[in-house]
């Protein structure tokens, strides 16, 4: 029997009055499951609550109601626990790429030359030799996507949540990192939760995808892709992918609530 990296036991979430005038819930009662190593991509309108989602996985906001285990513990502070990479990269342009990519070991108390030494030993794994001693702006976006991701994984967690982190970046590039991301995610086995607004992204990294509705959430609609691993881009366009691609499409329009 496959173990859950994560769970959500019928939880409910409201931002409380004062930040903003929506008093509605954003989640309400939402059960799911994530098997350990999966790929599941998360899909829906704007502002129907993806990024809230992270954030109460994150433990940046606490549900109202029910439960959100992680590797099967439900922690009373779950800070820490899960890689997060929020949607703008919050690399920090006054750091070199070392320095940024050895934050969360710094933060964890590791020492600064071992927390170096660390980020050292995986910057050919990402792409990114020869860049350390380098600032954020002297780099392209699909290599501060890199470092961004790089800091991610060095939470040491083999739970991922990622909000969009190619949604700014140019067709090829974003090609090349989705490739680049599915040959790292088979390497490492970890879990990983992926938002996105692109249906075909969706398609070519994901083993299930989630379809968010508009605010409240209740239930996850949900897709199986029909496609083994390893994946070439090509793949997506094939007779079963394309029938996928259609019902997707069919859900999102009616999640939009008018
Ligand atoms: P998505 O990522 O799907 O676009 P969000 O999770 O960012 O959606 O937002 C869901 C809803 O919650 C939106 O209506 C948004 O305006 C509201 N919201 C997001 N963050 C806050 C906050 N800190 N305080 C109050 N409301 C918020
Ligand atoms: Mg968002």
């Amino acid at each position: 029997m496959s173990k859950h990296s994560l769970q959500f036991k019928e939880v409910s979430f409201l931002y409380k009055k004062g930040q903003k005038q929506n008093q509605d819930h954003i989640l309400d009662s939402l059960s799911f499951e994530v098997d350990e190593g999966e790929f599941v991509s998360i899909i829906g309108p704007s502002g129907s609550g993806k990024t809230t989602l992270f954030r109460l996985i994150t433990g940046l906001e606490q549900p109202v109601h029910g439960e959100i285990l992680i590797n099967g513990h439900s922690y009373s502070d779950r800070f820490g626990k899960v890689g997060y990479m929020p949607q703008q990269d919050l690399l920090m342009p006054w750091r070199t790429i070392l320095t940024n990519a050895a934050l969360p070991l710094e933060i964890k108390g590791i020492h600064k030359q071992e927390a170096h030494k660390q980020v050292i030993q995986l910057l050919h794994e990402f792409g990114l030799n020869g860049v350390e001693n380098m600032y954020p702006g002297d780099l392209s976006g699909g290599m501060r996507q890199r470092v961004s991701f790089l800091r991610t994984v060095l939470s040491g967690s083999n739970v991922l949540l990622l909000d969009e982190p190619f949604s700014a970046l140019d067709a090829i590039t974003r090609l090349s990192m989705q490739e680049w991301l599915l040959e790292q995610w088979e390497k490492w086995k970890s879990t990983i939760l992926f938002i996105t607004h692109d249906v075909d992204e969706a398609l070519f990294l994901s083993d299930r995808i989630f379809v968010f509705s508009e605010a409240p959430v209740q239930s996850l609609e949900e897709v199986v892709v029909p496609l083994k691993r390893p994946r070439a881009i090509r793949d997506i366009h094939s007779p079963e992918v394309i029938a996928v691609k259609e019902q997707l499409i069919e859900q999102l329009r009616k999640q939009v609530k008018s």
